[in-house]
């Protein structure tokens, strides 16, 4: 049985022997998205220096004597609204207030700070507008002034090859002007289910024995999550043969990824691999020392696809997807290999010995540090408890169980391609401090 790591190793080892093509994808395509370039600002944010409040641009100079009984008076003899360009008619030598409104440049000229509405007494003319201010504290230069390319700066990275676009990157990009982005293709995975019990969930259960499919909808709302492109060839019974014609099929669509459900254990009818290999597929590995998820299987067709065998039951094909199938995925489209954070357990949680675990959890970070706890019914045909999970821990092969306050590492649920806070490297944090216990960790259905 290969442990994980090895596993791990020859999973990145393969797809970093292949590669996605790339294209070019406009900006309200973009999220969802693997950038197949690093994405360097080609404008600056702010583009020029402007007001980030409603108020008046002065000079702080100016203001230095001003108190609540002793006021800077200043004429106000401009006004300046976003959309303006910041110009003023030339007075040289004139000390006067620019009215402002935020987000509007910062004239041309002395004006480097600006003073909130709020702030000062405003004096207002036979028309109505602002004639002078009365300004009862100093300004500091730049006050309330955001400065050109503060933000983002020429040439600066804004993001790395690999990362999976994200709103918030969308946001940044739409003002830096960016429109299009060359993205990694996607990559194209095809599920197969295999169990002559399966029913789909919107079908009835016909007879005694019969279950619902509930992975593959589940991969159908995953793998697009992780950048993947899903396609269902349905349901197979337990018969080698129909598994093979069903293969012709996927294979003729040329997918990157196959991934079958079921089928790869010890049974009666767990054909997966001998049909696989009879058909030419080279297997990488059979059964890995984890749980759940123990008979999962890696193989590739030499000019095709590379195939993910993972076990039928709900929690080992989540397990598989998480664990095994991302990092593929990863690897394809370049990214570093995901960090674990690093949590102390809450409480002592038996493990199997000789298996890597990885375990339904909750993560809880608090004023005290950061605590997981392995939920309870671990068992691989267990869904609620995935409910009640906000991550997954991971436990190492050695010992049969984990005790409480053990450094250990949390994977979120789904990978995040920024880098946490909290990650096994910050060894500042307050979560290191011995003495600390844990507190109750509240559970909340669905809440994570
Ligand atoms: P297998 O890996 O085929 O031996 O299946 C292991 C267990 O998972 C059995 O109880 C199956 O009924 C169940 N199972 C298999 N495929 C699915 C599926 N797509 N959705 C839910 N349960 C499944
Ligand atoms: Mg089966």
């Amino acid at each position: 049985m290969i442990r994980a790591s090895e596993a791990c190793a020859q999973i990145r080892e393969v797809a970093l022997g292949r590669t996605l093509g790339s294209e070019s994808v406009p900006l309200s395509e973009l999220a969802g998205r693997r950038l197949a370039e690093d994405l360097l600002s080609q404008e600056c944010v702010p583009h020029w220096d402007n007001s980030a409040m409603d108020g008046f641009a002065v000079c702080a100079d100016w203001t230095q004597s001003a108190t609540a009984t002793n006021g800077v008076r200043l004429p106000v003899s401009a006004s300046i609204v976003a959309g303006d360009s910041g110009s003023l008619q030339d007075r040289p030598g004139e000390r006067f207030a620019v009215e402002i409104m935020t987000g509007a440049p910062l004239p041309h000229g002395p004006w480097d700070s600006i003073v909130k509405i709020e702030e000062v007494q405003v004096l207002k003319g036979v028309d109505g507008a602002p004639s002078e201010i009365v300004i009862s504290k100093p300004a500091k230069k730049g006050d309330f002034v955001r400065y050109q390319g503060e933000d983002f700066a020429i040439g600066q990275l804004v993001a790395s090859k690999g990362m999976l676009v994200t709103p918030d990157f969308i946001l940044a990009f739409a003002a830096l002007g960016i429109h299009r982005a060359q993205v990694f293709r996607k990559p194209r995975v095809a599920v197969l289910s295999t169990g002559r019990e399966l029913v789909n969930a919107h079908e009835p259960l016909l007879r005694p024995g019969m279950i619902r499919n509930s992975t593959a909808p589940y991969l159908e709302a995953a793998l697009p999550a992780l950048g993947a492109e899903y396609k269902w060839y349905g349901t197979i019974e337990d018969d080698p043969e129909a598994f093979k014609r069903a293969l012709t099929v996927i294979l003729a669509d040329s997918p990157d990824v196959v991934l079958t459900t079921g089928a790869v254990s010890m049974g009666k009818h767990d054909f997966v691999r001998e049909a696989l290999e009879s058909m030419g597929a080279r297997t990488h590995f059979h059964k890995m020392a984890i749980r759940p998820g123990k008979p999962l299987l890696f193989s590739e067709f030499q000019n095709g696809p590379v195939i993910f065998g993972v076990p039928g039951n709900p929690i080992s094909t989540a397990v598989g997807l998480r664990f095994f199938v991302t990092p593929y995925l990863r690897a394809l489209a370049r990214l570093e290999k995901e960090r674990p954070i690093r949590a102390k357990l809450f409480k002592n949680a038996p493990k199997p010995e000789g298996l890597r675990c990885y375990f339904k959890a909750r993560l809880d970070l608090t004023e005290s540090g950061s605590w997981v706890e392995a939920l309870a019914g671990q068992g691989s045909a267990l869904l609620g408890p995935l409910l009640q999970a906000n991550a997954w821990v991971e436990f190492p092969e050695e010992g049969s169980q984990m005790s409480q306050g053990e450094w250990v590492d949390v994977h979120p649920l789904f990978p995040s391609d920024k880098p946490w806070v909290f990650s096994s490297h910050s060894k500042d944090s307050s979560m290191m401090d011995p003495k600390l216990t844990p507190r109750e960790i509240p559970v909340q259905k669905g809440c994570c």
